[in-house]
C-alpha cells in the first residue's frame, strides 16, 4: 500500500499513478479539518491562484510537458481538458470543474482511500509501504518540523526569493562585459567607501545570491543617468497583489529590489548593483552601477540578475529590467518574486526518480520537492507515483532521459548546482540539447519537441519490460546519503 500526505496537484497524480498500476494508495488531505492561507474549498487539486495551465503548443517548454503527461495518462490533464476554458495558446481551465473532476476521479477509485487529516509527522515507509508527501508550498507546521529534521533544517526553504531570467541569446553582449568581482583573486570584503550608515541592511552581510567572487558574471553597466533613470522607474513601478502571509517580514538578505530602493536612492549600489570591484573594459574605471547576470543552466541559454528578487507585476517587471543597458531586447524564461514556499534543495536531498537519498521508500512530489508551477508539480507527482507503485510492485524504478520534459525536470531537480538551489518551471533551457539543431527557433523548439515525445513514448513501453533503468536511479531501500 502507498501513503501519500497532501491532495493538491501532485498528491492527487501520484495517487491517480499508483493506483491505475494496480496499487492500494491511502490519500491524507488536511483540508478541510486544517485550512491553509490560499486555498477556499475542501476540493482536492485546488487551484491556489491563476486558472492558467500556461502554454499548449509544442514549441513552449510547458506545452510539451503538458503533451508528455497526457501521453503517460495523467489525471490532471485529463481534468483539465473536461474542464477547458477560451484562452488562445493557453490551456486555461474552469478551476472549480477541474477540481471537481479530480476529486470525483479519486474519491470513487476502488483503490484510493481518502483520509482528511492533517499528517503531523513523515509516516514510516518501506519497500512494500512506500509514503509521498507532497504537502505543496504551504506544508503545515508541524510537519515542515519534521522534515527539517530529516532532510537537515539548511535544506528546507521557507521562502523564494527568485530573481527574474533571461534568454542568453537577448542580451545585448556590445554592453556588456564578463568579468567576477576582483576578478576571482581577492575575497570579497567591504570596501569602506561603500558603507553607508551601520543601520543599513546593505551593510549586515552580502545580499541574496551577491557574487563572492567565485565565477564568470556578464556584467551590465550604467553611468549616473541610466541609473538615476533606472532608480525612477523602479519606485514607480506597480508590485503584485501580495497575499498576507507574503506580508511577513522579508529576510533581510533577500530584500525586493524594490523595498531596496524606497530605503534610499543610493540602497542599490551599496547592495546588488554595486560597481565595487568590477572594471569597465571600455572605460578603465568602474561603473557608477552594475547589475551581475549569472548562468542558470548547464546549456547556458539561461542567466539571472543577481539579487534582483521583485514583487513587481511581471510586465513591470519588464518594461523597468528593460533599462537596464544589455538588456534592452530581453527575453524573460522566468520573472522574479518573493513568496511563501516550502521547499528542499532538490539537489542534495533527492534522486531523479524523486526518491529521497536517505530514506528511498520516501519520495517527496510537487513544488515541494522544489520544482516551480502548478504542471511542474503534477509532473512531478506522477513520476513519483508511477516509481512509488513500481517499488511496492518489487519493480526497478526508472526517470525518463533528460530529452523528455519529464525527465529534465527530474534530471534539474536532482542534479542542479546545490549552491545555487532554486525552483524551476520547465524550461528548453534545462533539456538536454539538441545536435545539429535548426537555425530557426520554433523549428528548433519543435525537432526538440519531436525528439522528446519519441524517447518518452520508448522510455514508457521499455517500463513494461524491467531492465529499463536509469543512471543514479536507486533501487529497494539502498541509503544515499545527502550531497
Ligand atoms: C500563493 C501562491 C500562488 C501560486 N500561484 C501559482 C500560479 O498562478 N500558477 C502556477 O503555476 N503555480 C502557482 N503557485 C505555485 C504552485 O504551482 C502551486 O502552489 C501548486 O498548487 C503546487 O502543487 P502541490 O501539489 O505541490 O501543492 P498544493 O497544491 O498546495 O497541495 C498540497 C496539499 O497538501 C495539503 N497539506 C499541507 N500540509 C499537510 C499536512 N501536514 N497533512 C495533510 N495535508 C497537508 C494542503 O492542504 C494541500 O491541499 C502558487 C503558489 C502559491 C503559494
Amino acid at each position: 500500500m502507498i501513503t501519500i500526505v497532501g491532495g493538491g496537484l501532485a498528491g492527487s497524480e501520484a495517487a491517480w499513478q499508483a493506483a491505475s498500476q494496480g496499487v492500494p494508495v491511502t490519500l491524507h488531505e488536511m483540508r478541510p479539518v486544517r485550512p491553509t492561507a490560499v486555498h477556499k474549498t475542501d476540493r482536492l487539486a485546488e487551484l491556489v491562484c491563476s486558472n492558467s495551465l500556461r502554454g499548449d503548443k509544442l514549441d513552449n517548454a510547458v506545452g510539451l510537458l503538458k503533451e508528455e503527461m497526457r501521453r503517460l495518462e495523467s489525471l490532471i490533464m485529463r481534468a483539465a481538458e473536461a474542464s477547458r476554458v477560451p484562452a488562445g495558446a493557453a490551456l486555461a481551465v474552469d478551476r472549480e470543474r477541474f477540481s471537481e473532476a479530480i476529486t470525483h476521479a479519486l474519491t470513487t477509485h476502488p483503490l484510493v482511500t481518502i483520509v482528511r487529516d492533517e499528517v503531523v509527522a513523515i509516516p514510516s515507509a518501506t519497500e512494500r509501504d512506500p509514503v509521498i508527501v507532497a504537502t505543496g508550498p504551504l506544508t503545515s507546521e508541524a510537519l515542515s518540523a519534521d522534515i527539517a529534521r530529516l532532510v537537515g533544517a539548511e535544506h528546507l526553504y521557507f521562502y523564494d526569493a527568485i530573481s527574474p531570467i533571461v534568454l542568453a541569446e537577448s542580451i545585448d553582449r556590445g554592453k556588456v562585459f564578463r568579468a567576477s568581482r576582483w576578478n576571482r583573486s581577492i575575497r570579497l570584503k567591504p570596501d569602506p567607501a561603500y558603507r553607508l550608515s551601520a543601520a543599513d541592511p546593505a551593510n549586515t552581510g552580502p545580499a541574496c545570491g551577491v557574487d563572492d567572487g567565485e565565477g564568470d558574471y556578464l556584467n551590465c553597466p550604467l553611468t549616473r543617468e541610466e541609473y538615476e533613470r533606472f532608480y525612477d522607474a523602479l519606485i514607480h513601478a506597480e508590485s503584485a497583489t501580495v497575499h498576507d502571509f507574503d506580508k511577513e517580514k522579508f529576510f533581510e538578505g533577500c530584500l525586493p529590489i524594490e523595498v531596496m530602493a524606497h530605503r534610499g536612492a543610493d540602497t542599490l549600489r551599496f547592495g546588488p548593483m554595486k560597481p565595487v570591484g568590477l572594471t569597465d573594459p571600455r572605460t578603465g574605471r568602474p561603473p557608477y552601477a552594475a547589475v551581475q547576470l549569472r548562468q542558470d543552466n548547464l546549456a547556458g541559454d539561461h542567466y539571472s540578475l543577481v539579487g534582483f528578487q521583485t514583487q513587481l507585476k511581471w510586465s513591470e517587471q519588464a518594461r523597468v529590467l528593460r533599462l537596464i543597458p544589455g538588456l534592452e531586447a530581453a527575453e524573460f524564461a522566468r520573472f522574479g518574486l518573493v513568496h511563501r514556499n516550502t521547499y528542499v534543495n532538490g539537489p542534495n536531498v533527492l534522486m531523479e526518480t524523486w526518491q529521497v537519498r536517505r530514506r528511498p521508500a520516501l519520495f517527496f512530489a510537487g513544488q515541494m520537492s522544489g520544482v516551480e508551477g502548478y504542471v511542474e508539480s503534477a509532473a512531478s507527482g506522477l513520476l513519483a507515483g508511477l516509481n512509488a507503485a513500481r517499488m511496492a510492485g518489487g519493480q526497478p524504478l526508472s526517470s525518463p532521459p533528460r530529452t523528455t520534459a519529464i525527465g529534465a525536470l527530474a534530471y534539474y531537480v536532482s542534479h542542479a548546482n546545490p549552491a545555487h538551489y532554486d525552483p524551476s518551471n520547465i524550461t528548453f533551457g534545462i533539456m538536454e540539447p539538441l545536435a545539429n539543431a535548426p537555425r530557426s527557433k520554433v523549428a528548433k523548439k519543435l525537432a526538440i519537441s519531436e525528439r522528446a515525445l519519441g524517447d518518452l513514448e520508448r522510455w514508457r513501453d521499455g517500463l513494461k519490460a524491467v531492465a529499463c533503468i536509469a543512471p543514479d536511479v536507486g533501487h529497494g531501500v539502498q541509503t544515499v546519503p545527502n550531497r
